[in-house]
């Protein structure tokens, strides 16, 4: 039920019946850092007890679908691997589609997305006297003045340029925050002065991605993030549930509207 400022107080458990499938972000619905937030299993629960497809969708791409499906399953959630996309898949379809298999790349990341681009690119570590044809920005937490140096060097020379997304920021335990994604490649885009193709959500690569493994119709998207997860469910015609245990606390202002706010995904489960 919508209570006068478009909170879902109590049960969301409708939402299980009016819509056909759902995608859940992961950082600050499922989790926060290494905490898992109170009720997200129950939520994820009552998803599967409905019998609906669910995907799990992250811009996160230092997350191994491994390691999404063992987290859930410790917390007592069962999950297949086809039940999650990270933005490094979304990479691997980007590289064999464009024509970029063993191309020489510098990924400014952490390792655990180098390592799951491994086998289709020559990944160069970011030395001088270096160069690339392929740069890829990440939450690149070697980060230093050389590597946005080299990285710079290389996009101005004509390397594709891309981004596992903008996020300016991620979530994290007790309330903090970490510099994202979006940080690392503001500084590549400013010393460069090109623009990096984004995967994540809000665009459409990965919106597209996940469609293609739910469906384009009556989806709903989980997340806490307004300018990723409900601008991108806009993008393909889903509706957009703003959920407030991560960055959007309040819901004071928001633009675009979500279709339904939730205090957590547990009222999925209420
Ligand atoms: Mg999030």
């Amino acid at each position: 039920m919508s209570a006068q400022n478009g909170t879902e107080l109590g049960s969301a458990a409708h939402l299980l019946e009016e819509y056909d499938a759902f995608a859940i972000d992961l950082d600050g619905v499922v989790w926060r850092g290494e905490v898992l937030i109170p009720g997200a299993i129950e939520g994820l629960k009552a998803i599967r007890a409905s019998g609906k497809p669910l995907l799990l969708l992250t811009n996160n791409g230092g997350y191994h679908p491994n390691e999404v499906v063992e987290r859930l399953a410790e917390g007592g959630f069962e999950l297949a691997l086809e039940e999650v996309l990270t933005t490094s898949l979304v990479a691997r379809e980007w590289i064999l589609q464009n024509g970029m298999k063993g191309a020489p790349a510098f990924i400014l990341a952490p390792p655990t997305v180098a390592a799951q681009l491994a086998d289709l690119l020559k990944i160069r570590y970011l030395e001088t006297g270096q160069t690339a044809d392929f740069v890829l920005c990440g939450r690149d937490t070697d980060f230093n003045y050389n590597r946005l140096r080299m990285a710079a060097d290389a996009v101005r020379g004509g390397a594709s340029f891309l981004s596992l997304n903008k996020d300016p920021v991620m979530p994290v335990e007790n309330g903090g925050m970490l510099p994202g994604t979006g940080s690392i490649v503001a500084a590549v885009e400013a010393a460069s002065g090109k623009q990096a193709t984004v995967l994540g959500k809000p665009e459409e690569p990965m919106m597209k991605a996940a469609a293609e493994r739910i469906g384009y119709n009556k989806v709903l998207m989980l997340g806490d993030r307004l300018e990723s997860d409900i601008v991108g469910a806009k993008r393909i015609g889903w509706d957009g549930a703003l959920v407030l245990t991560g960055l959007t606390v309040s819901d004071a202002v928001l633009d675009p509207r979500p279709d339904h706010i939730l205090t957590s995904l547990q009222a999925l489960a209420l």
